[in-house]
């Protein structure tokens, strides 16, 4: 541990040091910055009299974002904030070294004096508007605002241009905001260009792949819906041993949707990163000469339209259903410990969700320690699951994985539609199992995971 700590110590000195802050202003704020996605924008090439135009134009891309789905229904999950970075100059270079047009192309040559150092003509590309000088950007960030998701670098001009990365860079000119969101898929959300982005850049994906067999490419369940397929890339280099779901994506064309396969993968990632769970109360380990009714209740992020689904269990029994808030009289609870759990998923039509790779779940626990007519205390524990179920159909082995933010065990079982129990096991956190499903016939099952007694997950499993 020590080295370590010895590097984050001498890196903090060096930013106090040379770090500088500059004004963020707040664009949309949805909740605590450590419960949202938070996407930040920065400017280049606006000099101090034109830092009112650059949060202008950083508020446009915000509106045109949320505006588009899935960002529409998911707006509640996102912050944005805009740091105001003045430039010396206005504008950005343009070296005029690009081989794939005829330069200077549309703009004329220029070499200004910008803080980010962003330029045309990245890579030879005209179009490739970028900045190599990322310690410079991830300086700006550590010292004004270090919980950043994803930053966003707005260039002060109006050619067309952008770039994915770790950081995307857009600039202001027409399409700016396509391009905006259209990198923001890339940096973000981890999916890939639905035209061919050459050898170098092809792989297995979301929305990227070599499969070519309808029943087991990883978007399967879309296969047939909403123009969704199996497509051959063309082009040079080796494109047409790859395949995109859609032949109208925005991850292909700017000013069209997110085909279904980008924007599930959208909403599977926003649910890796945040959970739907806010706040809940009570959420302290005491509670105090409490009366009857107790009240329990959620503070949720909804996505719009509301498609989020809670089961609450009181005791290993179903209590209430799709409701954010319960009441417990001292008839409900037995001497001792009682267990009152809320699962949370999110039952939104975006998401194929019957034999879907993983899927997201979200539990609260409260322990009601009750005795002689009286709560002596209430303990809570929030948890936040990633089940993994692959593949599915099967006809030999199923893989079982989870991921859990506190240590933990969960028990499956596979149980036949008549429900009879076939199969129970045990899942450790992170650990991967194999389940041998072999001897089963072919049909449909369903597949229940549990936290100690309580389900929290049930599923759909095919047997081939
Ligand atoms: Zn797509």
């Amino acid at each position: 541990m020590k080295p370590v700590l010895c590097f984050l110590i001498f890196f903090f000195n060096i930013s106090i040091l040379v770090g500088q802050t500059f004004d963020v202003e707040a664009i949309k704020v949805s909740g605590d910055n450590d419960k949202r996605i938070n996407l930040v924008f920065m400017g280049d090439g606006y000099t101090l009299f034109e830092l009112d135009k650059f949060v202008t134009d950083a508020t446009n891309f915000s509106n045109s974002l949320f505006s588009q789905s899935p960002f529409s229904e998911y707006a509640d999950y996102f912050n944005v904030y805009a740091i105001k970075v003045p430039s010396n100059d206005s504008g950005t270079d343009h070296p005029g070294t690009a081989t794939d047009v005829t330069e200077p192309h549309n703009i004329p040559i220029s070499n200004v004096d910008t803080y980010f150092n962003t330029s045309f003509d990245t890579a030879n590309i005209h179009r490739l508007l970028y900045t190599y000088s990322s310690s410079i950007v991830y300086d700006v960030l550590a010292d004004n605002f270090p919980q950043y998701d994803q930053p966003i670098i707005i260039v002060n001009t109006s050619e067309y241009g952008g770039a994915g990365g770790p950081y995307a860079t857009s600039s202001t000119g027409n399409n700016a905001n396509e391009i905006v969101i259209h990198e923001i898929g890339h940096s973000l959300f981890d999916l890939k260009d639905e035209y061919y982005p050459g050898d170098g850049l092809a792989s297995e994906a979301i929305n990227m792949t070599q499969e070519t067999d309808p029943t087991v490419v990883s978007w399967k369940n879309w296969v047939g819906t909403d123009g969704v397929g199996i497509y051959q890339h063309s082009g040079s280099g080796n494109a047409t041993s790859w395949y995109r779901p859609h032949q109208n994506c925005k991850m292909r064309y700017l000013g069209v949707p997110f085909c279904s396969v980008c924007k599930e993968g959208i909403i599977e990632k926003i649910h890796s990163l945040i959970s739907p769970i806010d706040n809940y109360t009570p959420n302290n380990n005491t509670v105090d000469n409490p009366t009857f009714p107790l009240d329990f209740q959620l503070d949720l992020i909804k996505p719009n339209p509301n498609t989020l689904e809670s089961d609450w269990t009181l005791n290993s029994s179903n209590f209430a259903t799709n409701v954010e808030d319960v009441s417990i009289e001292a008839t409900n609870l037995i001497d001792g410990a009682n267990t009152l759990t809320v699962v949370v998923h999110d039952g939104t039509s975006f998401l194929r969700v019957d034999n879907h790779d993983s899927f997201h779940v979200y539990t609260v626990t409260w322990t009601i320690n009750y005795s002689s007519l009286s709560v002596d205390d209430i303990e809570s524990e929030v948890n936040s699951y990633n089940i993994s179920m692959f593949p599915n159909p099967t006809t030999n082995v199923l893989n079982l994985k989870f991921e859990s933010n506190t240590v933990s065990d969960l028990n499956v079982e596979i149980m036949s539609i008549d429900g009879k129990t076939i199969n129970t096991s045990k899942l450790s956190n992170y650990e991967s199992q194999q389940v041998d499903i072999s001897n089963l016939s072919q049909g449909v099952y369903i597949t229940n995971f549990y936290s100690g007694n309580v389900l929290i997950a049930s599923k759909r499993l095919v047997k081939n």
